[in-house]
């Protein structure tokens, strides 16, 4: 017998699922934005540099050590764009619980939250 507890229990879930969801988007979107900060960066660092090597050119200066300088900003930025995208796959490819909705990782068997089966 289903019981006013057991709809509200299950209007909770469903809800609860929803938000997972969104909360999902939201992550995703926010990681994605700061990719596209950080490529920004890296754009303008790059024009920087070519302005710098053109002018030091024509000047006769040696720039080296500012280009070296760049160069590990550049990576840095590579590196933490690299990070993003690994979150942005991991937050994609976490197994989240039909029953919950909790988050799980791709190998687990029980939900942790519930221990619902997922597999
Ligand atoms: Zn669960």
């Amino acid at each position: 017998m289903t019981t006013f507890e057991d709809v509200v229990s299950k209007a909770k879930t469903v809800a609860g699922a929803a938000g997972k969801k969104t909360s999902e988007f939201i992550e995703v979107t926010r990681l994605k934005i700061e990719i596209a900060e950080l490529e920004k960066e890296t754009s303008s660092i790059l024009e920087g540099l070519g302005r710098l090597v053109y002018d030091a050119q024509k000047a006769g200066e040696d720039v080296s050590s500012l280009i070296d300088e760049c160069a590990v900003r550049l990576d840095g930025c590579q590196e933490k764009i690299d990070e993003l995208r690994k979150k942005i796959d991991e937050v994609r490819s976490a197994v989240r619980c039909k029953d919950c909705g909790a988050t799980n990782t791709d190998d687990s068997i029980y939900c942790k939250k519930c221990g619902a089966r997922i597999v």
